[in-house]
């Protein structure tokens, strides 16, 4: 039997040390360890691999720490539009939304497109429409709203600048990173005790965007996929690079024909690959025999992962 576990990311950027106060980083190795735990609760307990992911990343949108739901970046108008996708590596059936702005938890919209709808990705009105036939709960436009994002869109904004979430405060207001502001997409991967694989990612994209920029997060094989065959895949950073690059299916497509390693996959793909081509982030992945790879070209990355019975190991800079 495979050694059931959960992967988690909370997005990859230019995270210094030196930048974050001692009690801020205990809130984000406290936020990461109860996440996997809760993960590793459902697999411990039969439950499967997209039970734990679309579990863990709701969790993660609902937590203040990070930029996916409530805290969400701003758009160049002053809006949020958040993007989620989760993909089931026993069928191969996947769900995605993009451009919502009033459904609380975008990755439970995906997670009902995977199951009651027979397409895989709707966007804007339609996708919210839905998400409420659905039971999902609604929200203000303004519920993500946070004063530190609008003040990262004002910098952004003043600089006439697009900028990546989770490299933002470093490029606008000058610092290594400002530790006040919340950064990056949210993901996680997980194996489950009957070798069911399965991913989910969660985003607010990247502030200053223009209305109805779509990153990779949402997009099956950019930012997310799974696959029983060989892996579960969530990815972080420079969304333009990832869905160039088809970041999460070159990973699999690495291993399932080229024979590569998990760790020799993940490393062509974000240490060389997206690197190549200007791209900044990360990626975390779980393959079918319960190895975990948490790759990124960044100074940091939030993530955590977590075998059944195991503590929680969670990370934030690079030389963890
Ligand atoms: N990949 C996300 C996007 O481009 C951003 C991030 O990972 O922080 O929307």
């Amino acid at each position: 039997m495979v050694r059931a576990v959960i992967a988690i990311h909370g997005g990859a950027g230019a995270i210094a040390r030196a930048s974050m106060s001692a009690e801020k980083e205990q809130h984000y190795i406290q936020a990461l360890s109860a996440i996997v735990t809760s993960g590793q609760t459902i697999l411990a307990a039969g439950g499967s691999a997209l039970d734990a992911v679309t579990e863990a990343v709701r969790l993660l949108e609902e937590c203040p720490l990070f930029n996916a739901g409530k805290g969400a970046v701003f758009t160049h108008q002053g809006t949020h539009e958040l993007d989620a996708s989760v993909m089931d590596g026993r069928t191969l059936d996947a769900g995605a939304v993009a451009g919502v702005r009033r459904v609380r938890n975008p990755v439970l919209a995906a997670r009902a497109v995977l199951e009651n709808s027979p397409h895989v990705m709707l966007i804007g009105e339609g996708a919210e429409a839905f998400a409420f036939e659905q039971g999902l709960e609604q929200v203000a436009t303004d519920f993500f709203s946070t004063q530190a994002r609008w003040q990262q869109l004002q910098r952004a904004l003043s600089a006439e600048q697009m900028v990546l979430d989770h490299d933002g405060a470093a490029q606008t207001s000058g610092d290594p990173i400002d530790p006040e502001n919340k950064f990056g997409t949210v993901g996680a991967v997980a194996v489950d005790l009957h070798g069911n694989l399965a991913a989910a990612t969660s985003t607010g994209g990247m502030t200053n965007k223009q209305t109805g920029r779509v990153g990779d997060s949402p997009i099956i094989g950019a930012g997310c996929y799974a696959n029983n065959a060989n892996v579960a895949v969530s990815c972080t950073g420079t969304g333009e690079v990832f869905m160039r690059s088809l970041a999460a299916y070159d990973i699999a497509a690495l291993m399932e024909y080229g024979g590569l390693s998990l760790k020799e996959a993940c490393d062509r793909v974000v240490m060389e690959k997206i690197r190549v081509l200007g791209g900044s982030g990360g990626a975390i992945a779980v393959d079918r025999e319960g190895n975990v790879a948490l790759p990124f070209n960044s100074e940091g990355m939030y993530r955590g992962y977590g075998y059944v019975g195991d503590e929680p190991s969670v990370g934030i800079y690079r030389e963890e």
